[in-house]
């Protein structure tokens, strides 16, 4: 099987040649962490979790090295710090730490119940600062980088191919980046490696005085600390190509002797919500935490798996209604046997054409209409054997439950009457049972039916569960 992977970097379609495939090595870059993740944020997360999980299939997952990083030093999360302080006579930098665990805590919950693997490794910026000064120092060193008013910035006129990834002339990229002009910079675009903190604001001694590093070179040391000088891919939102991923290319090869920093650059397309920009202003703002209120991530995540990566997306309530209706038709396929026998042996009964859609530049939408196809063959032919391969394909793109019949109750949480109304329902046609008023009983039965409720009586007692 031949993977086939969208390069920015080229701007093509390539056959994906891991450098060792002994150890296979992607870096996507995280959330600042200061606020709740958005569905957005959840893209790429969701994106890249499918080539993770597609990359342990081919390769073993034994072979596979992914790392997201968490960036908990930026300067939007010193001033949520400050914010979030108020008059209280706390260290600001206390609250500081405070604010990045518990919001990473909550990333982290949410991107698990959307499904995703976590990555090999989750480094946090704050954990990596002297990497990030040693790299800044090679750079001085190197003639790619001066120190200035306190300042370490990347020189740009040093790396004559600046620019390559985002391929944008140099007047363009000065307006669209909104550079800071400072009279200490040589150049307009030259961007900091280093910067002075005071003392409400996060800092470390440095060769340069106290303070903390630009988001950039949290990426370039990261990376470099856990996947080597070049690794395979390198991944992030469309958002990021400018000046972010380019910015890491600069700091990274320049800092390595000219090598490459990733071969594969990927994108993930941008997403909207209801056919406007997402925005707090908007008041549109849908968070993973309030989504998953309302709907179980596994619909999100199909939702967001009908796309194309690299297509901008519309998010809607009728194509999550859409998708989970197209969850509840597969799941309704499945058997918990078939299930614990996938988890078992996970790969071993995947359809080849499924995984041919998925290495086809990760094309999920092809691939979710090949699942569509084998639940079609599932229901209309049933065979052990066609729900093994069903059940291993949604395996393979993090879609198998752990308990088929709760997660296929868990699509409906509000089934247009609330648990304790059923409860009482089942309590009034018992006591008309009991009582030998049969059509009441039937009435009670056939009400709850028409909502979509669908009794089930036993030896030891009645039961519900979603009408299939
Ligand atoms: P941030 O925390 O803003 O740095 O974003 C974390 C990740 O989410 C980055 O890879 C961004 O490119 C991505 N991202 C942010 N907003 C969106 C969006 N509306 N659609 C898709 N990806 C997004
Ligand atoms: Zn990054």
């Amino acid at each position: 099987m031949t993977l086939r992977l969208y390069n920015t970097l080229t701007r093509r379609k390539e056959e994906f040649v891991p450098l060792d495939p002994a150890n296979v090595r992607m870096y996507v870059c995280g959330p600042t962490v200061y606020d709740y993740a958005h569905i957005g944020n959840a893209r790429p997360v969701i994106v890249f979790d499918v080539l993770f999980r597609l990359l342990r299939h081919l390769y073993g997952a034994e072979h596979v090295t992914y790392v997201r990083n968490i960036t908990d030093i930026d300067d939007k999360i010193n001033a949520r710090a400050l914010e979030r302080r108020g008059a209280r006579n706390v260290p600001v930098l206390d609250v500081l730490r405070e604010l990045t665990e518990e919001t990473q805590a909550q990333y982290l919950a949410d991107v698990t119940t959307l499904g995703n693997l976590p990555p090999t490794h989750t480094p946090r910026a704050t954990d990596h600062v002297p990497q990030m000064i040693a790299m800044i120092a090679a750079l001085i060193e190197g003639g790619h980088a001066y120190a200035a008013n306190g300042h370490v910035l990347f020189d740009v006129a040093s790396k004559s191919d600046y620019g390559k990834l985002s391929r944008r002339p140099l007047d363009e990229m000065i307006a669209g980046a909104r550079v800071e002009v400072a009279p200490y910079k040589k150049n307009p675009m030259d961007f900091v490696l280093w910067k002075p903190s005071d003392e409400n604001t996060p800092g470390w001694k440095s060769p340069w005085g106290r303070g903390r590093p630009g988001w950039h070179i949290e990426c370039s040391a990261m990376a470099g600390d856990y996947l080597g000088e070049t690794f395979d891919i390198h991944g992030g939102g469309i958002d990021l190509l400018f000046p972010h991923h380019e910015n890491e290319i600069a700091q990274s090869e320049c800092a390595h002797d000219g090598h490459p920093l990733a071969k594969v650059w990927m994108h993930n397309g941008f997403l909207q919500v209801e056919g406007e920009k997402m925005s707090k202003s908007l008041g549109n703002f849908v968070t993973i935490h309030d989504l998953l209120k309302d709907w179980p991530g596994d619909v999100l995540r199909v939702n967001m798996l009908k796309r194309h990566y690299r297509l901008p997306m519309d998010w809607t309530v009728i194509g999550m209604t859409e998708s989970r209706n197209l969850l509840f038709e597969w799941l309704g396929q499945l058997t918990q046997e078939v299930a614990d026998a996938v988890r078992l042996e996970p790969g071993r009964y995947v359809s080849a054409d499924f995984v041919e859609a998925l290495a086809d530049d990760l094309n999920t939408h092809s691939a979710l209409q090949e699942v569509h196809r084998l639940r079609n063959v599932a229901a209309h032919k049933p065979s052990r054997g066609a729900k093994l391969t069903l059940a291993d394909s949604l395996q393979l793109i993090g879609l198998l439950p752990f308990n088929v019949s709760q997660s296929i109750q868990d699509l409906f949480p509000n089934p247009s009457a609330d648990n304790n109304e059923i409860a009482r329902a089942i309590e009034a046609r018992n006591a008309a049972r009991a009582a030998k008023n049969f059509a009441e009983a039937d009435r009670i039965r056939d009400d709850l039916l028409a909502q979509g409720i669908q009794l089930k009586d036993s030896p030891s007692g009645t039961t519900w569960e979603v009408k299939r």
